[in-house]
Parts: C-alpha cells; sequence; structure tokens
C-alpha cells in the first residue's frame, strides 16, 4: 500500500510532447483538403500523401505562418532556417515509408510558458523547442484484419517540446491547458480535441527527493483530454513509487493510458527502439526567412491569454473564474468587448453570468466549443446597466440571462413579459411587506427584532423578495419593515 507519507519521500518530474494540428485548408505537402472529419476513408488523399513514386512535394506557405505564429505564442526565437528531414519507420499507415519532420533544423526555438495554478500562483515551463511535421494515416484494426484510412496523412502538424519543468499531476494538466489556450488564441488550430487536434505525450520519471539524477522515465502517449494527462502522471507517479519501494528497477519505455481503467499499460520497452536512420529531406528546399517577413506575421498574432489576465485585473475576479472563462476564446472576447464598451461592472457582471452556463470541467468546456453564446455584447450591457440602476434583482437578472440564451429578446423586454422588473414604488412594496408581518410565521422574528437583533431582518426581507417574486427593491424594503416594526 503506497500512502501519502510514502509518496512524500519522492518527486516527479514530467516533460510533455504536444502534437498540434494546424488549421491550414491543405495538407502540408499537397493540395488535399486538411479537413478529415465526417470524410469517408481515403477520400481527402492526394497521390503526395499515397506516397506515390515520383511524386514532388511542395510546401504549405499557410502551415509555415502558422507555425510562426504558434512559436511566437510560446515566446519562442524562429529560425531564420529551417529544414525537413526523413524519419523512417515501417508501418502501414506511412506509404511513403518515412515521416518528414524537423529532426535537426527546427523551425521554433527555445521558449517560456507561464502557466496559471487554480489558486492564483503560477509556475513557468520552458519549451525545448517545436517543429514541423506531417501526420501519418489511421489504422483501425477488426478481428483477423486492419484497415488503412489515409485521410490524415500528410496533416501539418507542429510538434512543441517542453523542458522536463513540471512536478505534479495538476501542474501537467495545466500545463496542457494553457498549451491549449494559447494555440487556441493564436489561431493556429481548431482546437478540436475529440478530433485529436492536440495530442499530448506525457514523460514521467521518479526519483527520491533530493536525487541529483532523474530516474528512468516512462512516456504515456496519444493523450487527447486534460484529464487524462493528469491522471496518467499521477497513476505513473504511484506505479513507479511502488516499484521503486520494492526494490524494482524502473525500466525505460513507452506506455499507452487504457481510459476505460484509468491505467497506463507498457506498449514497449528501450530494448525495441528504432533506428530512424534520420536523414535530410531533399526534396524539400530549407526554409527561409526574413526578420521581416516573420515580424510582419508576429503583427497578425491575435489577443492571448495573458493579455486578458492583464485586462481583467480591474474586474477583481477569483482566479478560478478567470481561468475558467479563457479556456474558450470567443468568450473572452465578449468579456473583454463588454468591458471596453460597458465598463468594468458590466464586464464583471457578464463574466459571472457566463461562468453559470460554464461546464465545471474544463474538458467539457472545450468540447462544447462551438455552441457558444448567442448573446450579443449589446444585451450583457443592458442587463448589467439594468441591476446596476436598482431596475432589476441579481436573481431576477440570473432568470433573464437564461431565457436571453433561448430567445433573441432584449432584456427589457423580456423583464416587461416575465413582470420581473423591481418595484420601487412603496405603495406596492407597502402591501408585500405587510402580508409578510402579519403571517404567523414572522411573529418570532418580529419579536427578536424588539428585543435588538437586528440581523433578523434579513430574514423578513427574504420573504417580501419571494412574496414579489424578487421584484420589491430589497433596501426599500428593509426600510418599510424597519419603519412598520419601530
Ligand atoms: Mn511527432
Amino acid at each position: 500500500m503506497i500512502t501519502d507519507e510514502i509518496l512524500d519521500k519522492y518527486i516527479m518530474t514530467i516533460g510533455i510532447e504536444c502534437h498540434v494540428q494546424l488549421s491550414t485548408l491543405t495538407k502540408l505537402f499537397s493540395g488535399a483538403d486538411n479537413d478529415a472529419r465526417d470524410k469517408s476513408p481515403n477520400s481527402v488523399v492526394s497521390p503526395i500523401d499515397f506516397g506515390l513514386p515520383g511524386m514532388l512535394p511542395v510546401l504549405n506557405r499557410q502551415a509555415v505562418n502558422l507555425a510562426i505564429k504558434a512559436g511566437k505564442a510560446l515566446g519562442s526565437e524562429i529560425a531564420r532556417v529551417s529544414r525537413f528531414d526523413r524519419k523512417h519507420y515501417f508501418y502501414p499507415d506511412l506509404p511513403k515509408g518515412y515521416q518528414t519532420t524537423q529532426m535537426y533544423q527546427p523551425i521554433i526555438g527555445a521558449g517560456l510558458v507561464n502557466v496559471p495554478r487554480e489558486d492564483g500562483s503560477s509556475f513557468d515551463v520552458r519549451i525545448h523547442h517545436a517543429h514541423m511535421e506531417e501526420d501519418a494515416g489511421k489504422l483501425t484494426h477488426f478481428g483477423d484484419y486492419s484497415l488503412v484510412d489515409l485521410n490524415r496523412a500528410g496533416t501539418p502538424l507542429i510538434e512543441i517540446v517542453s523542458e522536463p519543468d513540471i512536478h505534479s499531476a495538476s501542474d501537467a494538466k495545466g500545463f496542457a491547458t494553457e498549451l491549449y489556450r494559447l494555440m487556441t488564441y493564436a489561431g493556429v488550430t481548431n482546437g478540436d480535441l475529440y478530433h485529436g487536434n492536440m495530442r499530448f505525450d506525457v514523460n514521467v520519471s521518479v526519483a527520491p527527493k533530493g536525487a541529483t539524477e532523474l530516474g528512468l522515465r516512462a512516456e504515456v502517449k496519444n493523450l487527447n483530454s486534460f484529464r487524462s494527462v493528469e491522471r496518467a502522471a499521477d497513476f505513473e507517479f504511484r506505479r513507479q513509487v511502488e516499484r521503486l519501494e520494492k526494490g524494482e528497477r524502473i525500466v525505460q519505455e513507452t506506455r499507452g493510458w487504457i481510459e476505460a481503467k484509468q491505467k497506463t499499460i507498457s506498449q514497449r520497452s528501450k530494448e525495441d527502439a528504432q533506428d530512424y536512420r534520420y536523414m535530410p529531406d531533399a526534396d524539400i528546399p530549407p526554409i527561409i526567412l526574413t526578420t521581416e517577413e516573420i515580424d510582419e506575421i508576429q503583427a497578425t498574432l491575435p489577443r492571448l491569454p495573458a493579455f486578458y489576465r492583464q485586462e481583467w485585473k480591474v474586474m477583481e475576479l477569483d482566479s478560478t473564474v478567470v481561468n475558467a472563462l479563457l479556456s474558450t476564446k470567443s468568450q473572452s472576447e465578449l468579456v473583454q468587448s463588454v468591458l471596453e464598451t460597458g465598463g468594468v461592472s458590466a464586464a464583471r457582471r457578464t463574466a459571472l453570468w457566463i461562468l453559470m452556463v460554464l461546464p465545471r470541467d474544463i474538458d467539457q468546456v472545450v468540447r462544447a466549443t462551438g455552441n457558444d453564446l448567442s448573446i450579443s455584447e449589446e444585451s450583457f450591457i443592458e442587463l448589467a446597466a439594468m441591476v446596476d440602476g436598482n431596475e432589476l434583482s441579481s436573481t431576477a437578472a440570473k432568470e433573464i440571462f437564461f431565457e436571453m440564451q433561448r430567445s433573441n429578446s432584449s432584456p427589457r423586454v423580456i423583464a416587461e413579459e416575465k413582470n420581473l422588473l423591481q418595484v420601487s414604488d412603496e405603495g406596492t412594496i407597502v402591501a408585500f411587506v405587510d402580508e409578510v408581518l402579519s403571517d404567523p410565521a414572522s411573529t418570532k422574528a418580529i419579536e427578536d427584532i424588539k428585543n435588538g437583533d437586528d440581523k433578523v431582518i434579513g430574514f423578513l426581507v427574504g420573504q417580501v423578495m419571494k412574496k414579489s417574486r424578487g421584484t420589491a427593491n430589497p433596501k426599500l424594503a428593509q426600510k418599510l419593515i424597519r419603519e412598520r416594526i419601530v
């Protein structure tokens, strides 16, 4: 049994490799459609992607531009000269017999990502480099035969390689999440995790605290959700500590994550590691970039999460709220434009309303992308102004917000239809106050207030709000209750 006390004697070290699918129109070296979703197998494949003899690949300039943007979002230098290499291996999903990748001179150099934690603190993860490469096809296994689908073959990817700067499973999840935010905000990828637009390989090693060398590492391949990154790291920490406690050796190996069992299993050890026989790809000229070209593309980089974190400080939101909102670019843009047009109070209210409909789990937030709120910036500003102007209680505003998601009506029209406008007319409120005070259930509260326990007045105000369905102005209600009791 591995107790927390035993785990505490060890330190886990994690490095992450992340494949990001670039949102180009066509593939990395051919004119075939880059969107393989819902396409029948082998229908978006050109002779180049099939790897037929005599075909000459032509590098997609849009993919290069997106890689430059990705590099800038990672805080990296962009190489003035980068090249493609061939990585040889034999598998039916790779008809060419090699993957075209960048081994020796990647386009994206060292960088740095600052990752926020839920508690408001943050940590840095260094980026070793990121390179461009093509994706392979996909095999589907049926009983005693397998089928090959090459729709994904030649899809442009960048592979981001981090330094081993992460030391907990929750920080691994935090880093993966921040990479997702950076890549989607930069407009580099569609970020559709369900369709494998971002896949994480997590390298985990364990050593006794204070040890000067890292332990041998296990690499968990192809995780496609933030939760599975966290769970796989946590599982590996416990598994490796258990082995070390038993005096067993950790073997350097590749492992797979079995979602249904929430565990990793060994796939292949270092002993059968392949020699990829890397060599420069003679068919593709080097990518040569000028400073002007790089600067021009950097100038088109959209606002990144750090911009919003800085701007939103005036709203004084909890860091969990900020991080949840930042998971979807369109919502961040909405909150920001409310802030710029409607001011701090309207933006703060908008942020909190949106948060009510966001799922708690970051993986679900990401999956829900596409079902963005249809509510306009103007409607949010109007709704907030009605609350700030005492025309609506915050409870009524919530009800209207939910209604706004279904209808196209303005908040004022909904408020009128649902009779939710706050009543500041004394005569109307007095009627509710009298009704509450004459209720036998209020007798004790009235006695308590007369005996000096003033807090109880909140209970009576609450009753008036309930009777008026949230429409009574609570300040006025309190004033009237006081006048009648004393
Ligand atoms: Mn790769």
